[in-house]
């Protein structure tokens, strides 16, 4: 079973991705921290940003991976343990960068399909999943949330790691930045696929949310057996 996850940032994407997947078994993978990784790579290489061609190159040579299940998942970029690293807010805002160039993404989806299919069955959550990178997925869910919820979330997020400390108000424009970037740019935007259910997690609690796709999930697996 191929499960995609889709939504803008801060919606619980990753948080629902992974509870399902230790729900039912399967691999996830978080396609956000691979676009993440690969602008880790990016800025330690001393490549603009702006240079497509030498930021695509970068990302073609670097080796990045997922390992761990869903409750330890680590992100490798060329063996190298960088799940800390990528949460920081000059990754955040590289990553939504360097994703609009068609290159690095036809690098990474590549990787993510290979990953999937490898697996056999596998939960992924991005921006493109339904869409472009597993379009026959079995279930398709985009989970979106009004701005403020959103960075209210990544705000507490912050808070409790002590990472980063911006204001709410900082967060909601960086929210608002990367949203904007992340669907308007010319390859694979941000976009609900046409078979994709569609839940607004405003004013829901995680276990409200994670309810409601597990039934769908129940439902479509009552279909397959
Ligand atoms: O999901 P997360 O916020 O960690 O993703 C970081 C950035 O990577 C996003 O803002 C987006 O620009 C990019 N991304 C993407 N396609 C995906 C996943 C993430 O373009 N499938």
């Amino acid at each position: 079973m191929i499960i995609a996850i889709d939504g803008p940032s801060g919606a619980g994407k990753s948080t629902l991705g992974r509870m399902i997947a230790r729900e039912i078994r399967l691999l996830y993978i978080d396609t956000g921290a691979m676009y993440r990784a690969a602008a880790l790579a990016v800025i330690e290489s001393g490549v603009g940003l702006s240079d497509n061609a030498a930021v695509a190159r970068v990302v073609a040579q670097a080796k990045i991976g997922l390992e761990g299940g869903p409750d330890s998942l680590r992100v490798m970029l060329d063996g190298r343990d960088v799940s800390g690293e990528i949460r920081t807010e000059e990754v955040s805002q590289a990553s939504s960068v360097i994703s609009t160039i068609p290159e690095v993404r036809r690098t990474l989806v590549q990787c993510q399909r290979e990953m999937g299919e490898r697996a056999g069955g596998v939960v992924l959550d991005g921006r493109d999943i339904g869409t472009v990178v597993f379009p026959l997925a079995d279930v398709k869910f985009f989970l979106s949330a009004a701005p403020e919820a959103r960075a209210a979330r990544r705000f507490e997020e912050d808070r409790l790691k002590a990472r980063d400390r911006r204001t709410f108000e900082e967060t909601l424009a960086d929210i608002n930045t990367r949203d904007q970037r992340d669907s308007t740019r010319d390859d694979s935007p941000l976009r609900k696929a046409d078979d994709a259910v569609v839940i607004d997690s405003t004013g829901l609690s995680i276990d409200e949310v994670f309810e409601r796709m597990m039934e769908i999930i129940r439902e479509r697996q009552e279909k397959m057996s």
